[in-house]
């Protein structure tokens, strides 16, 4: 899969990042909290809790479809638009490397 080496670069470039992201927010999550329960009241940290919780799950819903799309790129189904079996346009990857539709298929899913 020679054609599609910048784009499992740029893939493994992002898992990195989102791995660093989550590493970081897992820290932030474990630590402080102890003394922080002091001056915040029981609406800030929940509130806290719950932002951190969204960018986790966000962080982590992106690191699955980049895993999955690496995956693809080993089995060689990758750019296949799972729900049509047709080719994903190239400049569909480009924009969203991890995508598993076609734009056609996707528009009807709503997702990428
Ligand atoms: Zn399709």
């Amino acid at each position: 899969m020679a054609q599609y080496e910048d784009l499992r670069r740029a893939l493994e470039q992002q898992r990195e990042q989102l791995q660093a992201e989550l590493a970081e927010i897992n820290s932030q999550t474990n630590s402080g909290m102890g003394y922080r329960n002091h001056q915040a009241d029981d609406g800030t940290i929940a509130f806290e809790q719950a932002a951190n919780l969204a960018v986790r799950q966000n962080a982590e819903r992106l690191l699955y479809q980049i895993e999955r799309a690496l995956t693809r790129m080993e089995e060689g189904t990758y750019g296949i638009c799972r729900e049509c079996g047709g080719e994903i346009d190239p400049a569909r990857l480009r924009a969203i490397p991890y995508t598993r539709y076609c734009m056609d298929c996707a528009r009807r899913h709503e997702e990428t």
